[in-house]
């Protein structure tokens, strides 16, 4: 079988324009030829899709993939310029048997609300009908029936934290190659339900039971594929929401049925998802009681500036907190201000130096910190992650620092993500378990590299451009009422 593989991935929050402006061209990294064949040796969508193909010994095509960290609504010149390379190295790569793409679901470009769907309907033009065209997705996709309509195949990861991405991706290669061979010819039925879910981790309920009754529900005669896309609450846009997509063999009514079903449990149950915020001098009091009775670490998460959605990673709410309380054994990792970390840099280690550290976006995420820092280590920001989530993938954070504020280590960066495991920790000598308190800016994907090291979580909720706190964000563009907006809002 001759597959080729590409994508745009980015999961796009649109409230985060006024802090960074519009996604352009350059905050994408772009993978083409080798560079794309070599994310098969790491935990990724199309490291999954890749490393299957060529086991089974298929003629891979590597065509085009970009991706970025979540930020707000890419330019419409970005996305046309790598939607034409997409399109035109699949056209090139012609005649093939089968397109894999990895995809978000929650991309959003100027004019476009649905990202996905006019990508889809891009490659489906320039393959034709003969070909099979699946994708992988982020369960945070919002998913849309003309995304269906052009897909044969959507396969959502199953996982929040998203540990499942490179098994979908190896799925979906078996389920093409099942199709090209004539085994099955799948319908989508996509049932969309007006409801904006907040941050909800799949390792409990109730999200977790969800993916229970999806599990149910594929092994019903005829389903191919049943998952529960949570959204993307953090994007204004017509689709947002959560919705059930079902895949059959060829039977429309029974995905229909099926997704109704579970889309109605979701329903029902869907007070169960709304989660008290817990402000930041709550979560340290909390935080604090639990290492008096069992000791650290405790390892707090700052989720509402989540650069893994789109916020900014230099909110100073919480490490205010956390700097004015000064506790013992105590490290925050990481602040995004290349600033200071090049202050650090210029300054070297053993230098005190005078910093005015993160709030540099706006006025939601606080005001920066005034003070003074140690500097204890200087690093470039390099190192390679180990959780089950993203195992192999390399990472670049910039000229990075650890200062010592305090009592207090506080790692500074100059690239902006999210903290995924302790690896950058341990690049900067802290070795967290030796810690009482481990802060980290994440919602729940820091929970595949820290789970089994904490004593407990503790998650604080500030303002911040990844709030839970749904009604802090002014909606303009939904399609439509959404719960919990709208609490008396029906469904079906
Ligand atoms: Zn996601």
């Amino acid at each position: 079988m001759r597959i080729a593989v590409g994508g745009i991935e980015h999961e796009t929050n649109t409230f985060a324009v006024g802090c960074f402006g519009l996604t352009e061209l350059d905050d994408f990294h772009h993978y083409r030829g080798d560079r794309l064949i070599r994310t098969a040796e790491t935990r990724t969508a199309t490291g999954g899709i890749i490393h299957e193909a060529l086991e089974r010994g298929h003629d891979v095509v590597p065509t085009y993939y970009a991706m970025a960290t979540p930020s707000g609504t890419i330019s419409a010149s970005a996305y046309q310029t790598m939607k034409a390379e997409l399109v035109d190295r699949l056209t090139e790569a012609m005649p093939l048997d089968a397109v894999a793409l990895a995809i978000h679901g929650a991309g959003v470009a100027e004019g476009i609300d649905d990202l996905e769907a006019d990508l889809a309907s891009a490659v489906r033009l320039a393959v034709g009908n003969g070909v099979a065209v699946g994708a992988t997705l982020d369960l945070h996709g919002n998913l849309t029936q003309p995304m269906g309509d052009s897909l044969d195949l959507m396969f959502g990861c199953h996982y929040y934290p998203h540990v499942d991405m490179y098994e979908r991706g190896e799925e979906l290669v078996g389920a093409l190659e099942d199709m090209v061979n004539g085994k099955f010819s799948p319908v989508n039925h996509i049932e969309r339900l007006p409801f904006l879910t907040p941050t909800s981790g799949t390792a409990q309920p109730p999200a977790g039971l969800t993916n229970e009754r999806c599990a149910e529900a594929e092994r019903l005669d005829g389903v191919i594929d049943c998952t529960f896309f949570h959204g993307f609450a953090h994007t204004d846009c017509g689709p947002a929401g959560a919705s059930i997509t079902v895949t059959t063999n060829g039977d429309a009514e029974l995905a229909a049925r099926v997704a109704r079903d579970v889309a109605l449990d979701v329903w029902a149950r869907r007070e169960s998802f709304t989660v008290e915020a817990v402000s930041e001098h709550s979560a340290l009091t909390i935080a604090k009681r639990i290492i008096e009775e069992k000791g650290g670490p405790v390892v707090m998460n700052d989720t509402a500036d989540n650069p893994g959605g789109g916020a900014p990673g230099d909110a100073t709410h919480l490490l205010r907190s956390i700097l004015d309380a000064n506790p013992e054994r105590t490290c925050f990792g990481f602040v995004y201000d290349a600033a200071t970390a090049t202050a650090a840099h210029e300054a070297g280690v053993g230098a005190v130096i005078n910093i005015s550290l993160g709030g540099h976006h706006d006025a939601m995420h606080g005001e920066p910190i005034e003070t003074e820092a140690y500097v204890k280590a200087l690093t470039d920001g390099r190192f390679i992650y180990t959780s089950k989530m993203l195992e192999g993938v390399p990472a670049n954070l910039g000229l990075s620092a650890r200062l010592v504020i305090g009592n207090v280590d506080v790692i500074v960066t100059s690239v902006r993500d999210q903290t995924f495991d302790d690896e950058v920790f341990t690049l900067h000598g802290i070795d967290v378990t030796t810690y009482d308190l481990v802060a980290v800016k994440s919602s729940q994907h820091f929970r595949a590299g820290f789970t089994d090291l904490a004593t407990e979580i503790v998650t604080a909720d500030t303002p911040g451009l990844t709030s839970r706190t749904l009604d802090s964000f002014t909606y303009e563009h939904l399609d439509g009422p959404r719960y919990p907006l709208d609490p008396e809002l029906s469904y079906p």
